[in-house]
Parts: structure tokens; sequence; C-alpha cells
């Protein structure tokens, strides 16, 4: 079954890929997204004996996340009974992909569909993949939808559906590298040393949709499994959760994940940030940047990213960027100005490109990195806080059509 969302906006030669999907109502447990002990009490469930639990575990790990299999057929130092006895049992295959969108500028953005939960129903989530010099990264969602209610994000007008489980935030990163060829093609030796040089994505960006840390053990689990040294590899330091300010649990990121931390601040004054970034009533911005003053293992080499969305007339003055460095004095920072991305019915404007340069200088003169991002994809509507899935949106009819398995056209 495939099943089409287009909604390239502005560019008419945005390209719009369909691939094919796996069928629905996949209802094994799966092992994507386990623990290595999860994996031996799996592997104990089907009647392996303990015994053989590590040694099993880590040939699983090795062919799930090094090699990027989707088949335990291929498990070829895995007996044959027991890779028939792991299919019965256990899935591992991929999610839905119901599009595949390519930008003009190479920016990639996936819509997947994922299985109800429980009672629930399947939900869509967007991940995008941002092609650059030298390095690709994947901006990955924690959450259908978000609990707040940011006044200038298109994710904060839909409601939380569900928070994503580990293996669907994992599963994102494996898709993608999949779409990419980016795992060791079938003919690399078993147990060769697989080179991360030349890697299509060297970056994990939690900055998808969601707030991950209202997600914060199924987040953890997955960014602890991607950054394991003996499967996907990737290192804490290119792994960056960006959070609006969900203060007890920034003190938990930085003991329990250990990766990079990037805030959406976007305001220097409470009064601005409680209609912005609504969550500020409940950690002001002083208990905010206390939260980053003591994020372990901050040094001018291991930097808090401070993100800055430039609305016109809102909280782009040269007051608020000389406010902005004053607060951020002792931190080891670098100020990512973001020009504001518009979406369907936002009630803002971006900052004119002087004014944002301006800003950015005040910010520059006083010592910070102030890199303006670049808004990429904006042809596939997959620049920063522009994701929205339809899932919310779902109406009964929808649902039952997907889940006869039959196609729906938004
Ligand atoms: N919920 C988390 C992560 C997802 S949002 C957070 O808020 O940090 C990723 C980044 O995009 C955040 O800095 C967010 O504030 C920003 N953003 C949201 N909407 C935007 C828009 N319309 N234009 C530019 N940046 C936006
Ligand atoms: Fe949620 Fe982040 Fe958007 Fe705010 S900016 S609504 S926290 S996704």
């Amino acid at each position: 079954m495939a099943t089409t969302l287009d909604i390239a906006r502005d560019n008419p030669n945005a390209q719009t890929v369909i691939a094919s999907a796996p069928g629905m109502g996949e209802e094994k447990p799966t092992l994507i997204g386990l623990s290595r002990e999860e994996l031996g009490e799996a592997l104990g469930s089907i009647g392996v004996p303990q015994k053989q639990w590590r040694m099993r575990a880590s040939q699983l790990w090795h062919w799930l996340y090094v090699r990027g299999l989707s088949d335990f057929s291929q498990m070829t130092n895995i007996g044959k009974d027991l890779r028939q006895k792991l299919d019965d049992a256990f899935s591992i295959s991929r999610p839905e992909i119901v599009s595949e969108q390519i930008s003009v500028d190479g920016t990639r953005k996936w819509l997947f569909r994922f299985p109800p939960r429980g009672a629930g129903h399947p939900v869509e989530v967007e991940t995008v993949y941002i092609p650059e010099e030298g390095r690709g990264t994947l901006c990955v969602s924690s959450q259908v939808g978000c609990t707040l209610t940011c006044t200038f994000c298109h994710t904060g007008t839909q409601k939380l559906v569900r928070n994503l489980t580990s293996e669907e935030i994992l599963s994102q990163i494996l898709i993608a590298r999949d779409r990419l060829g980016d795992f060791p093609d079938a003919d690399t030796p078993q147990g060769a040393i697989v080179p991360s040089e030349g890697r299509l994505v060297t970056n994990i960006v939690m900055m998808g949709m969601g707030e991950p840390l209202y997600n914060f053990e199924n987040v953890k689990k997955a960014l602890l499994i991607a950054s394991d040294g003996d499967g996907l590899s990737l290192s804490k330091r290119r792994i960056t959760l960006s959070t609006s300010g969900v203060v007890p649990e920034i003190y938990r990121t930085g003991d329990e994940i250990g990766c990079m931390l990037a805030i959406s601040l976007h305001a220097v004054r409470d009064d601005d940030r409680d209609i912005l970034v609504p969550i500020n009533k409940k950690w002001n911005i002083e208990a905010l940047l206390e939260a980053c003053r003591n994020y372990p293992g901050l040094s001018n080499a291991k930097r808090i990213t401070f993100e800055y969305v430039m609305l016109k007339d809102i909280n782009d003055s040269n007051e608020d960027a000389l406010e902005l460095v004053r607060l951020l004095k002792g931190i080891p920072a670098k100020i990512n100005l973001i020009p504001f991305n518009p979406w369907p019915g936002s009630q803002y404007a971006c900052s004119d490109w002087e004014r944002i340069e301006e800003f950015a200088d005040i910010v520059n003169r006083a010592g910070y990195a102030s890199p303006i991002r670049t808004p990429r994809g904006r042809d596939i509507f997959a620049a920063c806080g522009q994701l929205k899935s339809a899932s919310e949106r779902m109406r009964k009819k929808d649902r039952d059509a997907l889940t006869a398995g039959k196609t729906a056209v938004y």
C-alpha cells in the first residue's frame, strides 16, 4: 500500500517520492529500542538459555544498529532455527513511509506512519534530513503534536496526540539511514569494522515535533541506544536535544543522557516569554538559566545553544540583543538566530534581514558566535517550526479506511 500526502507548497518542482510500505496491523512486539538487558529477556521468552542472552543480544545489536537489518533472515551468525523463532515472535520491520519529499536544496522530509499503541489509532510523524558541507543532520520528532502552545510554532497548534516510543524515535534514524543508503551493504564481511567517515547522518537534533523533555524516558532510551559505541555509534557531542525549558528534566538530561543541549529562549523578559513560550510561566528565565549554568561538562568546546526566533517588532530590537548578552554572561553559549518560518494562520512576521544582521552584530561583538540559521527545505514545508502532522485531524472515516488498508489521501 502507498498513500501520499503531498504538501509541497511554494515549489512546484519539489520532488515527492512515494515509497512502498509494509502492511498495517503488524502486531508482534518489536526488538528495536530495547536495552541489551531487555533484549536478553526477550530472547528468554522464546526459550534461549540465559547463559546465551548476552552473546545473542550482542549479535542482534550489531545486526540491528551497525548493519541496519530489518529482516532476521540475513543474520548469518544466528542459526536458522533461532532466526525462525525470532521471526515468529518479534518484529524488526520499519514503519510505513507515507511520503518522502526532496527539496531543491537537498533537504528531505519524510512522513512516517506508526501503528496504533493499545486502543489508539495510527499516528503520523515528520522527520527532516538536512545535508550540509561535511555533515548531515537529522531532525527527529519526540511526540505527535505537543502539549505546549508556543505561539509562533506550528506544532504548538496541534494538540498532543501521544508520546513516541523509544522504538519510534530510533526508527526515524534507522529509516533515514536506509533511505540515504547510509548502512553498510550486505557484502561487507561480518565483523568488519565499519568506518564512521563518509556517513550521511552525522548529527541528530531532537528538534522535530514535540517537547522531548515531556517524553523523557523514551527519548533517553533512544538516545542512549543511538550513542552506543557498538551500535549506531553517534557521538553524544553530535546529538543535541532542544527544549522549551522543562527545568527539572534539564538536570536529568545532563546526568542521565549527557548529550548537547539547546534552549528555545526566544525572549529576554519574562512577560514576553510568558506569551511566546508559555512554559515560562512555570519555569521562568531565571530558573531556566540556573539549570543551564549547572549543565554538566560545559566549556568553550561544549556550549549550550540558545535558539532565538527572530520575530518582527516582537523580540528583535537592539535592547533585546543587549539584554540577551547580559543574561547569558558566564554561560558557555552559542546563540542561534532563527529567521521565523511562517505557516498558514501564523500571527507573526519574520524580522527584516537588516534587523537580524544588526541583532547578530551586537551579539557577535559581545563575543558570542551567533550564526543565523539558514532556512532549509521551505519549499517542502520542512523548516524549523513548520512540522505538523495530520494525525489530530484524522476523522473516524479516514482512520477506518487506514485500518482497512485502503488509501487515504488528504
Ligand atoms: N520542543 C522543542 C523542540 C522542537 S522545536 C523546543 O521547543 O525546543 C525546534 C526549534 O524550532 C525550537 O527552537 C523552536 O522554538 C523553533 N521554532 C518553532 N517554530 C518556529 C518557527 N515558526 N520558525 C522558526 N523557528 C521555530
Ligand atoms: Fe512544542 Fe517546541 Fe513547538 Fe513550543 S516550540 S510548541 S515546545 S514543539
